[in-house]
């Protein structure tokens, strides 16, 4: 029997990192198939739910403590902690929301803009405590993704130590610069603006699904403006990404698709450009990806970016 191989594949280099991915178009799936991966578990008492939350863990609130829109308290079961000096850090939970069962995806822009003055609110108080170098923001949504609570919730991590991976990303990007003298991330935005995988834009924001993308329908979200974390975006620049957000967390919610959303901060590296990260987690990553570290991604960014047009 003859091998039949997908003619459209195709390997593909991460714009500047030693990064491979096989974009294997003939593998593809829909979104609507694998939405029975996405299913949900009914919940008991809820631990986020305004009546429920533990008074003692609320660190910072949007709206007042009592009449909140947004909170954040400290993860009650952390994997860092200030007392230990072997992983030593700080996490907190954002409840995005008082209504359970509310997606973020489904929020207003208001809404979401709520969210992200949160952040900045976070990111700055953590950002002051001393040994603190690492700030994630990040959300796992849906079944294997990892949240196990049906409340809308995103989580902080912030550390002394910045990942291998960030940290390595952070001196590629250093490198570039030095090389040729501009920000990697402002050319690629240029590179990206008028390609197949360009989705949205405004005056200050750009959307598009990343050239050599590892999941399916992955997409980032970029300020124009290099700006070295959430807390040196302006209000309008704010209001920006909220709409982003939007476009794209409802686009997948539509589909009920888990995902994943990172925003990853350095305070020593003054001179990052900051920005969003969204991965679907429909692509369960099987043995070639794991064992070789070679990722097939059977979701072109082209046909994802149509997608998220709604061209699909
Ligand atoms: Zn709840
Ligand atoms: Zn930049």
């Amino acid at each position: 029997m003859p091998i039949i191989y997908d003619k459209k594949s195709e390997v593909r280099k991460d714009y500047f990192l030693e990064r491979y991915v096989i974009i294997s178009p003939a593998r593809m799936k829909r979104p609507k198939d694998v939405v029975e991966n996405s299913h949900r578990q009914p919940g008991q008492k809820c631990v986020l739910c305004p009546n429920n939350v533990e008074q003692d863990l609320i660190v910072d609130s949007i709206g007042s403590k009592k009449n909140w829109r947004v909170l954040a308290i400290l993860n009650k079961f952390p994997a860092v902690a200030r007392e230990s000096a072997k992983a030593y850090g700080v996490q907190e939970v954002i409840i995005e929301t008082n209504r359970h069962g509310h997606e973020l995806g489904d929020m207003t822009q208001t809404e979401i803009m709520d969210v992200l003055n949160m952040y900045v609110k976070r990111t700055n108080k953590l950002s002051q405590i001393k040994d603190i170098d690492y700030i994630l923001i990040f959300k796992n949504n849906g079944g294997p993704a990892g949240a196990s609570l049906l409340h809308a919730h995103s989580q902080i991590f912030a550390a002394k130590k910045i990942p291998p991976d960030v940290f390595h990303e952070l001196d590629k990007a250093q490198e570039y610069k030095i090389k040729n003298g501009s920000c990697v991330y402002e050319d690629i935005i240029k590179r990206e603006m008028k390609s197949p995988r360009f989705v949205w834009k405004d005056k200050n924001v750009i959307v598009f699904c990343p050239y050599a993308s590892m999941y399916h329908y992955e997409v980032w979200i970029f300020p124009f403006a290099h700006r070295d974390n959430i807390t040196n975006l302006t209000e309008d620049e704010l209001k920006s990404v909220a709409k982003a957000m939007k476009l794209v967390l409802g686009k997948i919610n539509q589909y009920n698709l888990p995902y994943n959303f990172f925003m990853h901060q350095s305070i020593s590296d003054e001179d990052q450009h900051f920005y969003i990260k969204v991965q679907p987690r429909e692509s369960i990553w099987a043995g070639l990806e794991l064992g070789a570290g070679m990722i097939i991604n059977s979701v072109s960014p082209e046909r994802a970016a149509k997608f998220y047009q709604n061209k699909k």
